[in-house]
């Protein structure tokens, strides 16, 4: 029996010292340290495996967590403590390839961690979703020496991605973007401006799209992304505040005569900055959609319990039946959505094209959370407006996973687009 599957059965059993202690003080550490040669032995998680994580990461959330969500929300405050012990837990490292030490997990096992953690807090997978689309970008296109250098760094923790794409200027059309980088002998000097950054104050390792020709024809023939870590001319220019999604940062940054090595050019040649970008934004949008699949289930389960505590009419309000149709049509909501995350999971682990599935996952499931959010809203009546019930949080976050990773509205461009490709007449 492997380490990592007697870690995952000492937690089960132990449910209540629980995964935290083992995989924090064992697991990420001995694969890191052993990672090369447990490579060759270790296989894919199982899904009974799958399970025993997941279960462990609730019974964390659980003890651990969720009774300081409304401080740190209401009060914007970066749960330090929170995020040290993900990093702990080994969470840093799920997607991260088993021989750079990391556990390996699939697309599809990944999302059910972040529906999970999701379902307690939103920002939470915030804090690692940028962090395991920079691991993938260098994964999939960084050269073998990005690979070495960047990877274990990231995977146990010691480097924290975050993605700089959108402008002040540009965002849904990022061929539109003015961060320009100039040819300087082996470096380049960068100049711009960057927004909406997760992960931009309390990140350390950025991939930065650039203009490297700003009079390319077509222009994303002249966009790179860089990795870029702080250092002089790298300015963080602070967090934004926002209606929901807090606790986790999104920064405004700015690069004034920021210099940096022409090794640190991802893939190691120019022009290709926008296909490394949208590259990662399938997994970005898969992302989005898993964490609306767990604010979905989370406003639908608070839904379902108030509804048995409160009575009107001499009864529980879940037997009235305006009540009974709105749970309904969040229930199926929520099935629905994991559903077509699954399926753009599964696709992106088989190496598929996906994104049409991703689109898919990603616009419905974020309109389901919506549209579930504010139907737990009226099934608490006049509590559900009020800060003491979690559903006013699920109402502040939701409208962010439209926006994000694209908007809902290109979403429905590109699904369109790949029909009409994938069905010529
Ligand atoms: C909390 C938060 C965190 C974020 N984190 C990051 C991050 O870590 N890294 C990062 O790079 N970015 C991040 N973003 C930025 C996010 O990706 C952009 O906000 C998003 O892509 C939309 O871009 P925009 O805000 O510039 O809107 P715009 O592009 O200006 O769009 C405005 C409106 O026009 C619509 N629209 C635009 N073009 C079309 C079209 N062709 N057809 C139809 N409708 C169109 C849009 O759908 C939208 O409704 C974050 C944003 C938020 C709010």
């Amino acid at each position: 029996m492997v380490i990592w599957q007697i870690v995952i059965r000492l937690a089960h059993d132990l449910a209540m010292l629980s995964f935290y202690i083992l995989v924090a003080i064992i697991g990420p550490r001995l694969f890191y340290r052993h990672g090369a040669a447990m490579s060759q032995s270790i296989e894919q998680i199982s899904s009974q495996e799958e399970t025993q994580v997941i279960d462990a990461i609730d019974v964390w959330l659980r003890k651990e967590v969720a009774h300081q969500v409304k401080h740190f929300d209401h009060e914007d405050e970066y749960p330090h403590e929170i995020v040290a012990q993900m990093k702990d837990m080994g969470l840093f490292s799920l997607m991260y390839p088993i021989k750079y030490g990391g556990l390996g997990f699939s697309a599809s096992s990944y999302t059910k961690v972040i529906t999970k953690l999701s379902e307690t807090w939103m920002s939470l997978a915030g804090v690692i979703n940028t962090h395991m689309m920079l691991g993938q970008l260098i994964e999939r296109f960084g050269t073998p020496e990005q690979q070495s250098y960047f990877l274990p760094r990231l995977t146990n923790a010691e480097l924290h991605g975050a993605l700089c794409l959108t402008e002040p200027d540009a965002g849904t059309d990022l061929q539109g973007i003015k961060t320009h980088a100039k040819r300087d002998g082996d470096r380049y000097v960068l100049n711009g401006s960057k927004m909406w950054v997760t992960n931009g104050m309390y990140g350390s390792l950025y991939a930065v799209l650039t203009k490297t020709d700003p009079s390319a024809q077509p222009a994303h023939r002249g966009m790179t992304m860089f990795l870029a870590e702080k250092d002089t001319g790298f300015n963080v220019d602070g967090k934004l505040k926002k209606l929901g999604y807090r606790g986790v940062e999104s920064a405004a940054l700015s690069f004034d005569d920021y210099s940096i090595s022409a090794d640190r050019v991802l893939g190691g040649v120019e022009g290709k900055g926008l296909q490394h970008a949208m590259g990662g934004l399938e997994l970005g949008r898969i992302n989005v959609a898993a964490r609306a699949v767990g604010v979905a289930r989370a406003a639908m389960d608070d839904a379902v319990k108030y509804a048995q505590e409160r009575e009107t009419f001499g009864k529980p309000i879940c037997e009235h039946q305006s009540i009974q149709i709105k749970l309904a049509d969040m229930a199926t909501r929520v099935e629905a959505s994991r559903l077509l995350v699954e399926q753009a999971a599964d696709k992106y682990d088989k190496g598929e094209r996906c994104d049409m599935e991703a689109g898919m996952a990603k616009l419905f499931a974020s309109e389901s959370a919506l549209e579930n959010a504010t139907e737990a809203m009226r099934v608490h009546g006049g509590y559900g407006y009020s800060k003491e019930f979690d559903v006013e949080r699920y109402y502040r976050d939701a409208p962010l996973m439209c926006i994000g990773e694209g908007t809902n509205e290109l979403q429905r461009l590109l699904i369109a687009k790949q029909l009409v490709k994938r069905s010529p007449i």
